[in-house]
């Protein structure tokens, strides 16, 4: 007899555990399929994002970041250190016992929500059932559902100039894995893994060229940030190139030879590590029976409205898998919404500010409208900008590069953006979320008292800079 349920979730990343625990909270009975098997090749939760994706990238970003600094500002601190090793089997095992220990977390959160976690392949099936294939391929579980909740995030996208080779040709996961330094390292795609994992290795002693495709960087930050972002980046020594269309890769006894082209004709770079990082895409093929009539865009996103709903009753999806940013919290807020939907509670997603973070140094943060898509849509606005370099506490720190950017509205003086690039704009990007989602003025965050010396006082006097009222800048007249 099949296993029945109030919501059967598919999918055990940041987007369908979150839903799973929070409809168990709510007392719904609950079941979550998830295939994912670990380096152990064990059964583990937590999906993309814990395994192979934030989790992983945030751990060796901090531990090459101390690299970086003890090699290269330690210095200027007066402080001197010689000896100084890498240890990267080292380096990779912390990273491996920080997502274990994760990952094993959400298996107590299960057990302690009481949520059974099927392992195998799930698949949505007529009538609210859900197939679950074994790992080993042989035995089958039904279980029936009066909800079902798709969350089966996405993939790295694979281009034909660049075949995969294992440990040679890499996507996003095989460059978390590298047992050495690559000494010329390839990236194709300078977006946010690129940028996040060419730093990393770069960081690390690699030699990075990057090769984008698009004539503009990071199109979707704000243009003064990109801007900034990409001088900074080139500073650093991230060999960026943009406009440049690989053609096609060869292996041979002297590396990867990538030729590509730009609009100054064709090129060719040997480098002896590549990693492929062009985008991500929905995990939805054989996903549901084409009998359940389950409909999909055709990027192979599953559609969905405002509340996550299919086109299917009782049929739910939320993360990678359905419009709007691929992001671990995006995901995470529309699990939540999802199965207050289920419970029969009011509950929808902030979507217009759902922040961005670029985890390189400096970071690179954002949530709300860029300046660009104000003049697009021909809103009447006010800006106001203020550099770190002119904070005390960037400065003590020794870290001062950047600046935050506030955008207001010029009648209603709401603030309508937020973008920052700077040491630790991950963290300082959520008050500016606080204050869009409680509908704040710039003048309201003008008013708010900031402790000195902090980082955040960047925010207060970017807000007063809107008003042209910035304390520790000359202020633009008019
Ligand atoms: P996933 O995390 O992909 O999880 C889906 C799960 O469903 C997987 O376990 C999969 O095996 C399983 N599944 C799929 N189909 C089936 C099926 N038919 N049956 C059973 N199980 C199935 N986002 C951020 O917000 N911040 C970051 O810093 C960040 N860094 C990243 C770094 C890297 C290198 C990468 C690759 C991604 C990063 N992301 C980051 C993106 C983030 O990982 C994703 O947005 C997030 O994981 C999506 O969550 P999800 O639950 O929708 O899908
Ligand atoms: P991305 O969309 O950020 O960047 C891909 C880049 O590759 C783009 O700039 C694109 O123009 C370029 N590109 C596409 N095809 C190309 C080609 N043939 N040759 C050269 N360049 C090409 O995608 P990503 O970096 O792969 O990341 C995937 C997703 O994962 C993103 O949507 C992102 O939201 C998510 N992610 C988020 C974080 C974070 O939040 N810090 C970190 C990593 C990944």
């Amino acid at each position: 007899m099949a296993k029945q349920y109030d919501v059967v979730v598919i999918g055990a990343g940041p987007a369908g555990y979150v839903a799973a625990i929070r409809c168990a909270q709510l007392g719904l009975k609950t079941a979550c399929v998830d295939q994912w098997l670990g380096a152990d090749n064990q059964p583990v939760l937590g999906g993309t994002c814990l395994n192979v994706g934030c989790i992983p990238s945030k751990a060796l970003l901090e531990s090459s970041g101390r690299f970086e600094e003890i090699n290269h500002t330690f210095a200027d601190h007066g402080i001197t250190a010689s000896g100084v090793q890498l240890d990267l089997a080292k380096m990779m095992a912390r990273k491996a016992k920080v997502v274990g220990d994760l990952t094993q977390g959400i298996k107590g959160l299960f057990k302690a929500n009481g949520i059974d976690w099927h392992q195998g392949r799930g698949k949505l099936l007529p009538k609210l059932q859900v197939q679950v294939i074994a790992h080993d391929g042989q035995s089958e579980t039904i279980l029936e559902a009066k909800n079902v909740i798709l969350a089966p995030g996405s993939s790295s996208v694979e281009i034909g100039a660049a075949p995969l080779q294992d440990g040679v040709i890499v996507d996003s996961s095989g460059a978390l894995e590298f047992s050495e330094v690559p000494k010329r390292l390839g990236v194709i795609g300078a977006g946010v893994i690129g940028l996040e994992l060419g730093s990393v290795w770069r960081r690390l002693g690699a030699e990075v060229v990057l090769l984008e495709a698009q004539e503009s960087f990071l199109g979707a930050a704000d243009e003064q940030i990109a801007k900034d972002a990409l001088r900074q980046f080139k500073r650093q020594g991230l060999d960026i190139r943009l406009g440049a269309r690989v053609v096609s890769c060869e292996t041979g006894k002297d590396g990867i030879v990538v030729q590509y082209q730009d609009s100054k004709g064709d090129h060719s770079e040997t480098v002896d590590k590549l990693i492929v990082a062009v985008g991500r895409r929905p995990n939805t093929e054989g996903l549901a029976a084409d009998e359940v009539g389950l409909l999909l865009d055709e990027w192979g996103l599953i559609h969905v409205d405002e509340h996550c709903r299919t086109n299917q009753p009782s049929v739910y999806a939320i993360g990678d898998a359905v419009r709007g940013p691929m992001l671990a919290h995006k995901g995470s807020e529309e699990g939540v919404m999802v199965a207050e939907v289920i419970a029969g509670q009011k509950a929808e997603v902030s979507y217009d500010t759902i922040p961005s973070v670029i985890y390189t140094h400096p970071e690179i943060a954002w949530a709300g409208v860029t300046e660009q898509a104000l003049k697009a849509a021909g809103t009447d606005y006010r800006v106001g900008t203020f550099p770190f370099a002119a904070s005390g506490r960037a400065r003590a720190a020794g870290d001062s590069a950047g600046m935050v950017k506030v955008l207001a509205d010029a009648t209603t003086d709401r603030v309508l953006g937020v973008h920052i690039i700077g040491a630790h704009c991950s963290e300082l990007i959520a008050q500016a979320v606080i204050a869009m989602e409680m509908g704040a003025s710039s003048e309201d965050l003008a008013l708010t008292i900031f402790a000195h010396p902090t980082l955040s006082e960047a925010l207060h006097e970017a807000a007063l800079a809107v008003d042209g009222r910035a304390i520790h800048i000359p202020n633009k007249k008019g």
